[in-house]
């Protein structure tokens, strides 16, 4: 754990793959740049499986994935954390929050949040207000939502630099427990993240626009923000974000470890050099962990595979 005295925290980063499918190459980026930019530092990287989202989860995908974790020699520090047995933990932050009058029922459906909200915004309709002053009339509890404020939440980013966001304006009152009964992924990964220490998170920039409702969420618990860092997305050739729907999912099993973890470096705009090519996962990771720098990160989504143009 770091305390706001240590002038030189350790870094305590993670990998929080969600179980819905194998590691795909979307995701190895994650779990690549999270392990090095973690290790650098003389660090610790830990390792969480997001399968709070229980309709979603696939039946042995998380094997699968810290298999596959393993075969590329990515070890991780400590247990795993499954965010499926701490459903108490956020419960218990949905009490603290709701104590303080910072989280209401909402009893709109979807198709009432559409039909009603004033906008969409990147991270979908904006949520118009509907129950915040009390359930209306002949709806009954549905969702909890976190009040949000208009001061705009301002963070800077590893890569992609100066982030703003108004919430109110671009997100509303977000849910904390789905209708489902679910807890929102928002709560749980602030909770785990903070319980866990974690001061690093590196992630897909897919998740760049859920990190000020996150440290919107850090504040509201009186909790520490870490620092954050967001990876370009790596792309299909078609344009849409590489996932598991791209067949690419073969195609990880039938590369060595020590090439995968080679063409990941390259796409985050690192150079391992020439003689790594035929060296194992271990071999080419500890040369990213010696190595790696941020600077170097490109921003833009690529097509994987095609390689980074150096920086100028
Ligand atoms: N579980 C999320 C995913 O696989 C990532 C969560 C995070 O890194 O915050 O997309």
């Amino acid at each position: 754990m770091t305390s706001a005295r240590d002038p030189h925290p350790t870094t305590v980063g993670r990998f929080a793959p969600s179980p819905t499918g194998p590691l795909h190459w979307g995701s190895l980026v994650a779990a690549v740049g999270s392990y090095c930019l973690a290790r650098s530092g003389g660090g610790r990287w830990l390792v969480r499986i997001d399968d709070l989202d229980t309709p979603r989860v696939v039946a042995g995908a998380a094997d699968e994935i810290l298999r596959t974790l393993e075969r590329l020699g990515m070890e991780w520090d400590g247990e795993i954390v499954w965010q499926s047995r701490r459903t108490g933990t956020y419960a218990a932050a949905v009490e603290e929050l709701r104590a303080q009058g910072m989280v209401f029922a909402c009893g709109c459906s979807r198709k009432e949040i559409l039909a009603s909200a004033p906008q969409a915004s990147e991270e979908g309709p904006v949520y118009p207000g509907t129950c915040r002053a009390g359930l209306p009339p002949g709806h009954v509890e549905r969702a909890l939502r976190l009040r949000v404020t208009s001061s705009p939440v301002v963070f800077v980013d590893g890569v992609f630099g100066r982030c703003v966001q108004n919430l109110a304006a671009e997100v509303g009152d977000f849910v904390m427990r789905r209708a489902d009964g679910i807890f929102s992924y928002q709560l749980a990964c602030v909770v785990d993240d903070a319980a866990a220490g974690i001061n690093q998170v590196v992630r897909g920039a897919d998740l760049l626009g859920s990190t000020p409702r996150q440290i919107y969420l850090y504040s509201c618990l009186g909790l520490t923000v870490p620092a954050y860092l967001h990876l370009p997305l790596a792309l299909a050739v078609n344009g849409e974000k590489l996932s598991k729907r791209h067949g690419d999912v073969a195609d990880l099993a039938l590369h060595s470890g020590g090439a995968l973890i080679r063409d990941t470096l390259l796409f985050l705009g690192q150079e391992p050099p020439p003689e790594l090519t035929g060296a194992s996962a271990a071999e080419v990771l500890a040369w990213g962990c010696a190595n790696f720098q941020i600077s170097a990160i490109p921003a833009l989504a690529r097509v994987w595979g095609v390689p980074t143009e150096s920086a100028s």
